[in-house]
């Protein structure tokens, strides 16, 4: 069973991927763990995920930045503003994915992986269910290819292999700290799953493990479609002999059908809010709401809502962008 590492003080960190506008899903997950770190007196770090290529959209990271100060969540590191652990910027970081790859590469724990499945093509984000991240994988490739350069020499131009973790057997457990116990059996239900699409391992998988431990980060707060993701990234702790934070995962924002929140839901990209001069504590009050913090349509700032912060209170059921909360924002 994994265990928090020990730090006195709480480190959490807030990781947007540039690859999309910030919404109302991600603005309260965002939120949600600003205030359980910042009501505890604890440090946030920004880290930029910024490793899918070509998703990465070249304007979306500042615009992400300035979203997150616009609601009133801030941080005391980040790739604008530096710290001890710079840079906060994923490709910037590729020498420590390389260097965590040629561990698991000695340790015999990775191999590359040829097959074209979804989820080898889609290995650069985090799996978010309902993108197309697929079951479990079959092992296939496992001892077939000696080395990256020899499995790139069997696939057509243009397409690349993926680094595959090689699973133990046995069930992975953890306490989070929303949704209590969670067990989950790898081999039988994600089987060898991809670690980086990408020949030095910068890849979702490894660098957000990689960065969590590098910076010291006593707490990953997200949103609940990553929780068997955790299994996998504590697979990967394990491996390299790192001490893993402590997770929580808490409820999405859904769509009226119980989706995760798309384009065709409607325009919540916190952009358009903060565009149309709406103020910012009245979306930081329907984030709250949705959270059981504030009354509907009350006007609240991030920081007025340091002394309700409460994660034993927080609703367990998903938020739902349903017509009153549209009717609401006036979209
Ligand atoms: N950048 C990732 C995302 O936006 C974060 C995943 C995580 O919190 O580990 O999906």
């Amino acid at each position: 069973m994994s265990t928090p590492n020990a730090h006195t003080s709480p480190r959490g960190r807030l990781a947007p991927s540039p690859t999309g506008a910030l919404h109302l899903g991600n603005a309260r997950s965002f939120l949600i763990a600003w205030l359980s770190i910042r009501s505890r007196g604890g440090t946030i770090v920004l880290r930029m995920e910024d490793l899918d290529h070509p998703k990465v959209k070249p304007a979306a990271a500042d615009e992400a930045l300035e979203d997150l100060r616009w609601l009133g969540i801030d941080w005391d590191e980040g790739p604008d503003i530096g710290g001890p652990c710079a840079p906060y910027t994923q490709s910037q970081r590729r020498d420590l994915y390389a260097a965590a790859l040629a561990k698991l590469r000695s340790l015999d724990r990775v191999y590359p992986c040829t097959c074209s499945r979804a989820d080898v093509e889609n290995a650069q984000s985090a799996p978010h269910p309902g993108d197309e991240h697929t079951s479990r994988y079959p092992g296939t490739c496992r001892g077939k290819h000696a080395s990256w350069e020899a499995a790139c020499t069997v696939l057509p131009e243009g397409r690349i292999p993926a680094w595959r973790f090689r699973v133990d057997p046995g069930e992975s457990v953890f306490i989070d700290g929303f949704l209590g116990e969670r067990r989950l059996d790898l081999a039988p239900s994600t089987g060898d799953f991809a670690l980086a699409r990408d020949r030095d391992g910068a890849g979702y998988t490894l660098a957000v493990v990689v960065d969590d431990a590098a910076m010291g980060v006593t707490e990953v707060l997200r949103g609940d479609d990553l929780v068997d993701a955790t299994h996998c990234q504590l697979a990967v702790y394990k491996a390299l002999g790192l001490p893993p934070p402590h997770f929580v995962h808490v409820p999405l924002v859904v769509s009226e059908s119980g989706r995760r929140l798309a384009k065709r839901h409607g325009d919540t990209r916190i952009r358009t809010f903060r565009e149309s001069d709406v103020p910012a504590a009245r979306i930081t009050g329907l984030l709250a709401w949705w959270c059981g913090w504030a009354e509907f349509g009350e006007s609240i700032t991030a920081a007025q809502l340091l002394g309700r912060f409460d994660l034993r209170t927080l609703r367990r059921e998903p938020a739902v962008l349903d017509e009153k909360v549209k009717r609401f924002l006036g979209i």
